[in-house]
């Protein structure tokens, strides 16, 4: 739950009446491409209220569990109550709280029922709004409990089932993107965010199932391949000097600042200087110390 959920101004007319149009949807709407996850259009999803930008895979870094939390964030019950707790209610009531709240619409990337259904909110490639300054590296994944409740088995289940897809689907690059070199860590709202959320049920989880997790994700997730020294030329864009610049500030090699604010596909005289000061480091003289990476350098710093 973030700080925006607060749902002091929602207008509960308005919601009934979204949410009784997804009622009706849902009888029809519950196929989805995906054996795993209920798409958008599934749920009655009508759309963003603002634009909401999108994130490459080569950015992510975190799976964020939250909860819906303390009672006071929820909206009254206007549906019957089992259908918010689970079904395409679910979802589409945190789209409208969001709505309502100013924001683009749900803000969380999935959400898990007790039943164990996932929904799609931002998916795998929208920015989220879940997550106060830690959006872009977050996958923002909502248990959908209220205060006082544990997680059902079936949504633990759904959980991990879905940090698991989550690693395979970032693994795999979109076109002219970036990926995920490593298996995303897991973790909570609370780390990121002075907030109760997810609840103690399951910090225990992400805590005590993540690390398992993780490591199994890790082992599944293949290295790149070096792209060949043409992707490498100063003032030349491509997509692997992107991962190149991710693995350079995981690795502490960024002495030499670039114009750009955030890592990007363009290999500049900068790039060239960290390469560089990490070929250093290896030991390497010479034409090994020359900045730009070969088959070595690429292995090294993105395994
Ligand atoms: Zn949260």
């Amino acid at each position: 739950m973030s700080r925006r959920d607060l749902i002091k101004t929602v207008s509960i007319g308005a919601s009934a009446t979204a949410l009784s149009a997804a009622g009706a949807l849902s009888l029809a709407g519950h196929a989805s491409a995906d054996d795993l996850i209920q798409s958008r259009d599934s749920w009655g999803f009508d759309g963003w209220a603002k634009p909401v930008p999108e994130v490459d895979r080569a950015e992510r870094t975190t799976f964020v569990v939250h909860w819906q939390g303390p009672k006071r964030n929820w909206v009254k019950d206007i549906v019957a109550g089992d259908e918010i707790e689970n079904g395409p209610g679910a979802p589409k009531q945190m789209h409208e709280i969001a709505k309502d709240d100013d924001g683009p619409g749900i803000e969380y990337n999935f959400v898990i029922t007790q039943h164990g259904e996932i929904y799609e909110g931002r998916g795998w490639d929208l920015l989220a709004g879940a997550v106060e300054g830690f959006n872009t590296p977050a996958i923002s994944a909502q248990v959908h409990i209220r205060e006082g409740t544990g997680p059902s088995r079936e949504a633990l289940d759904a959980l991990a089932a879905l940090y698991r897809r989550a690693n395979q689907v970032l693994a795999e690059a979109r076109p002219g993107g970036g990926r995920i070199l490593h298996a995303l860590e897991v973790s909570s709202h609370h780390a990121h965010y002075d907030t109760e959320c997810p609840g103690p049920d399951l910090l225990d989880w992400v805590k005590n199932t993540g690390p398992g997790l993780r490591a199994e994700a890790d082992a599944r997730i293949t290295p790149p391949a070096f792209p060949g020294r043409d992707a490498f030329q100063i003032g030349h864009s491509d997509p692997s000097v992107r991962m190149l610049h991710l693995a350079l500030v995981r690795a502490c090699y960024t002495r030499h600042p670039d114009d750009a604010s955030r890592p990007n596909d363009l290999f500049t005289e900068a790039t060239r200087l960290n390469v560089r000061d990490f070929q250093l480091a290896q030991g390497w003289t010479g034409s090994g110390a020359d900045g730009y990476p070969g088959p070595k350098t690429w292995d090294l710093l993105t395994r």
